[in-house]
Parts: C-alpha cells; sequence; structure tokens
C-alpha cells in the first residue's frame, strides 16, 4: 500500500471511530442506586460492628448490581442482582430475614419494571419462594399477566422452576424477637393497631438501574410491615407505588408505611412530576416524599434515577440504608441522615 493510501485508511479508521467516541461522551454513566430500607434509624441504633455489617452487605448488593451494568448487560438484570443480595441476608426485611404477620408467618412481596417496555410483573404474599424478585421477573417475561398473588403465585414459581423452601427458611431470631415484641405492645394498647408507628425500623430492599443502553428499570422486595394482618398486601408488590420506570421520565423504588404510598401513588406520581411539570428528580421527589407523604401521616423514602444518570435519595425518616455507584464514581454507602 502506497504510503498516501496508507493515511488515506486511517483517516478513514479515526472517521469512523469519531462518532462512536462522541457517542461513548454523551452517552449517560451507567448508574445503580440501591436501599435498604427507611425508618427510625437515628445513631446510635446499632453498634459499630452492625453498621459495618449494614454497608458491607450494602456495597455487596451494589457490587453486584454494578458488575451486570459493566458487561454491557441490561438494567433490569442489575435491579434483580442486587436485590437477590439483599434478599438473601438475614439484615433486611426481605426473603431471609422478613418480617413477622400478626399470625406469626412470613408473606412476601415483590416487583420489578423495565423502563424500556414499561413491562412489569408483580407477586404478593408469597411464603415458599426463596427470591421473590425473581419470581416478579419470572411473571414479567413468562406471563401475559402482571400480578400473581398467594397461592397462584407459588404454583407459578414451581411451573417455572422457581426455587422453593420451606417457611422455616425465612424465620430469624431477631425478627421473631422484634415480633414477640410487637405483639406486647399491641396488646397492651388495647388493639389499638398501629404497629407501623412503633420504633420497628423498615427494610423493604429496592434497586434503580440505568445501563450502557440507556434503559431504566426498578424493583422492590419487602416481607411487609410487622404485624400485618391476613392478606394485607402493601405498596411494594403495586406498581405505580412501590415501583415504577418509564424511559419517559424515571424509575422509583419506594420504601415505607405502605398504605400511603398505595395512596398517593408515590412512584408514579414522582415520575408524572418529572415527565408532565419537567421536574428534576429531585424536586418530585421532595415534593411527595416531605410534602404529600407527612401532610398524609405517612413516612418512608425514595430511590430515584432517570435515563441521564441523575438520581436523588429522598426520605423523611431518620434515616435509610442507602448506596450509590455510578460510572466514573466511587461506590457510596449511607445510613443516616446527612445534616
Ligand atoms: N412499604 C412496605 C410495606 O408497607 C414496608 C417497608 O417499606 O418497609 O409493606
Amino acid at each position: 500500500m502506497r504510503i498516501s493510501h496508507l493515511f488515506a485508511a486511517f483517516a478513514a479508521m479515526a472517521f469512523l471511530s469519531a462518532p462512536a467516541k462522541a457517542e461513548e461522551a454523551s452517552r449517560a454513566p451507567i448508574t445503580i442506586v440501591i436501599h435498604g430500607g427507611a425508618g427510625a434509624l437515628a445513631p446510635g441504633r446499632y453498634t459499630p460492628e452492625e453498621e459495618a455489617a449494614y454497608k458491607a452487605k450494602l456495597l455487596e448488593a451494589v457490587n453486584a448490581g454494578y458488575a451486570v451494568l459493566e458487561k454491557g448487560g441490561r438494567s433490569i438484570d442489575a435491579v434483580e442482582a442486587a436485590i437477590v443480595v439483599m434478599e438473601d441476608s438475614p439484615l433486611f426485611n426481605a426473603g431471609k430475614g422478613a418480617v413477622f404477620t400478626r399470625n406469626g408467618r412470613n408473606e412476601l412481596d415483590a416487583s420489578i419494571m423495565d423502563g424500556k417496555t414499561v413491562n412489569a410483573g408483580a407477586v404478593a404474599g408469597v411464603s415458599h419462594v426463596k427470591n421473590p424478585i425473581k419470581l416478579a421477573r419470572a411473571v414479567m417475561d413468562e406471563s401475559p399477566h402482571v400480578m400473581f398473588a398467594r397461592d397462584g403465585a407459588e404454583k407459578f414459581a414451581r411451573e417455572h422452576g422457581l426455587q422453593m423452601v420451606s417457611r422455616r427458611y425465612f424465620r430469624t431470631e431477631r425478627r421473631w424477637k422484634e415480633y414477640k415484641e410487637a405483639l406486647k405492645a399491641d396488646k397492651e394498647k388495647k388493639g389499638a393497631s398501629l404497629p407501623y408507628a412503633y420504633d420497628w425500623k423498615f427494610g423493604t430492599v429496592g434497586a434503580v438501574a440505568l445501563d450502557r443502553d440507556g434503559n431504566i428499570a426498578a424493583g422492590t422486595s419487602t416481607g411487609g410491615m410487622t404485624l400485618k394482618r391476613y392478606g394485607r398486601v402493601g405498596d411494594s408488590p403495586i406498581i405505580g407505588a412501590g415501583a415504577f420506570a418509564d424511559n419517559r421520565s424515571c424509575a422509583v423504588s419506594s420504601t415505607g408505611w405502605g398504605e400511603y404510598f398505595m395512596r398517593l401513588v408515590i412512584a408514579r406520581d414522582i415520575c408524572a412530576q418529572v415527565e408532565y411539570a419537567h421536574k428534576s428528580v429531585k424536586e418530585a421527589a421532595d415534593d411527595v416524599i416531605h410534602h404529600r407523604l407527612p401532610d398524609l401521616g405517612g413516612d418512608g423514602g425514595v430511590i430515584v434515577l432517570d435515563p441521564h444518570g441523575n438520581y436523588t435519595f429522598a426520605f423523611n425518616t431518620s434515616g435509610m440504608f442507602r448506596a450509590v455507584r455510578q460510572e466514573g464514581a466511587e461506590p457510596q454507602v449511607a445510613i443516616y441522615e446527612e445534616k
């Protein structure tokens, strides 16, 4: 090849690679944001060892989700991967370590949503499915439906080869003790049943993620609330309340007093404010979490992420277990409110 041809070939290569580089430079940074529940988490509540254990598990979960994104994987897979780590940990109120119902059982709820397709899956009141988030995903991917509940959800899980466990798998001594204490406190109040007002922190888990293709996703998994009554379902598996994702606006995962999150359709409200009122994710989340929710008497928090990589944590409790990892930055993990 003559020198001039060689030069032309290099020039062509440079030209061809230029748009790819520009695309990379203008692409939003891959991001994953997670929470492990909001609640009464003032400093001093946990020993330094306990705090370290929570932080290590949050870091493991955020890294598990990030590893999926880093390999070019989908945001929906990153959300699932991060949530599975927290469901498998007894530290959180999801999967193993779930809180107990009034009848002394564990009944789990979960939901997942893909912002690209606006497809969603959810399950409510399952007691034998090791990872309810995987079941929610199977409902989304392998059925024409959005939500399955209780026995039907478990039948679907068996049919789709999900790992099933005995009821005992979910039980931890710590949650059982909390349950007994809550029951006693409730009886002393002579039936004025406000289990949620007790000082039990929430421990629901959730994740929102943004992948290399610019798609966002959200997921939430929980054991619900201590002393919840037979058949009670909270916000976590309700699309639009406990989770929501649409590439046109944002992805949200909620945690807190579920009844209020359902009444306010919080996840969708935040994304609607982003979509129609052109608010930033922070403005929209702050409006809902610091005004609408407490105005009704509710509490809790959300994580929110948009397809540009803007994210926010908002909570009106004294703390929220949380972590974020965004391309180009170190992972961050926190528990208490930052003053
Ligand atoms: N939102 C959940 C529920 O009401 C509880 C939580 O977030 O901790 O079931």
